[in-house]
């Protein structure tokens, strides 16, 4: 079974103008986040992303922006283990989280 996380809570951006469609995010991404669709990479399961930044690292062309192990999914993933509530910096604003 697919792993799911928190609805639209993922940092990850995508530029698309910059992606030359070369696949390299796709072959590091351990949880199929991308894919290229029309010779240009896309986001097809965005809610999957655990934000790890394997596809923002391995990007030549700067395509992939995303906050590794600050977002609300790594708070999600830290309270799986530790058996406390989620909490991540977004709390004080009224975020997801508080
Ligand atoms: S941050 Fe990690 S899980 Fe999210 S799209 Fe990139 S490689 Fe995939
Ligand atoms: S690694 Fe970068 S340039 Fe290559 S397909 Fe992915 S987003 Fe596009």
């Amino acid at each position: 079974m697919k792993h799911r996380y928190l609805k639209n809570v993922t940092t990850l951006k995508l530029g698309q103008s910059k992606c030359t469609g070369c696949g390299r995010c796709i072959e590091v991404c351990p949880h199929q986040v991308l894919a290229i669709v029309d010779s240009k990479c896309s986001i097809i399961d965005k809610d999957s992303c655990i934000e790890c930044g394997a596809c923002v690292k391995n990007c030549p062309f700067n395509a992939l922006e995303v906050r590794p192990g600050v977002g609300c999914a790594a708070a999600v993933i830290k309270s799986w283990f530790t058996g406390e509530e989620p909490s991540c910096d977004c709390s004080s604003s009224g975020g997801c989280c508080s």
